[in-house]
């Protein structure tokens, strides 16, 4: 008998610069997952070292706007001048494939998501406080100052709907972070109403 056949959609949120790329990161470092990693769609700029495919699929707002005509994302939001978007094909190709599909996104996407898929898991990162936010956006040296700002003042409205999510972490230490969201996603696949039908099942057979 398996399992658990379709995969599991973690969909992982966070004010920016809280560091959800790098506890991603470490959390696809660990050992013994299924772990797949949704890439976005973006019209931002790649920043140094980004890599077009892995990071993002980086394309000009002409694009973007024609793949929202064409219905193509699972959910997309404007963020800071922006776009951003889930391509939705592959995502429920992989959740088909068994994979744990993780969806690194903001706020209003999340919630575009959290209507659809109603057994997907909503973590929200927080930072250990406003300061070590600020001083992450800063030192990451990678956006201008008005950038910045806009970003801090963005984190404050994102914070106001961390309620809507099913768990909060706090990214105090990269690898406890990780941990953590590895156990959430350990104790989601124990759920009752997830597996039950599995020994339904079960008792059915001969
Ligand atoms: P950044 O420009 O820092 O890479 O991303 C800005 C924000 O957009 C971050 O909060 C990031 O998680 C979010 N983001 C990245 N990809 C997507 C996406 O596909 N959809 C949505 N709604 N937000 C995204």
């Amino acid at each position: 008998m398996k399992l658990n056949e379709r995969g599991l959609l973690v969909v992982l949120s966070g004010p920016s610069g809280v560091g959800k790329g790098t506890v991603r990161r470490a959390l696809f470092q660990m050992p013994h997952h299924d772990l797949v990693y949704s890439v976005s769609m973006t019209t931002r700029p790649p920043r140094p070292g980004e890599v077009d495919g892995v990071d993002y699929y980086f394309v000009d707002k002409e694009t973007f706007l024609r793949r929202i005509q064409e219905g193509k994302f699972l959910e997309w939001a404007e963020f800071v001048g922006n776009y951003y978007g889930t391509p939705k094909d592959k995502v429920e190709e992989q959740l088909d494939n068994g994979k744990e599909v993780v969806l690194e996104i903001e706020v209003e996407g999340a919630l575009q998501v959290r209507k659809q898929m109603k057994d997907a898991v909503f973590i929200f990162l927080v930072p250990p406080g406003k300061k070590a936010l600020y001083e992450r956006l800063k030192n990451r040296g990678t956006d201008a100052p008005e950038v910045i700002d806009k970003r801090m003042k963005k984190a404050e409205s994102e914070f106001l709907l961390a309620h809507k999510y099913d768990y909060i972490v706090v990214n105090d230490e990269v690898n406890n972070a990780a941990d953590r969201i590895m156990a959430i996603i350990r104790a989601e696949h124990a759920k009752t109403e997830r597996t039950i039908h599995n020994y339904i099942k079960m008792l059915g057979e001969k």
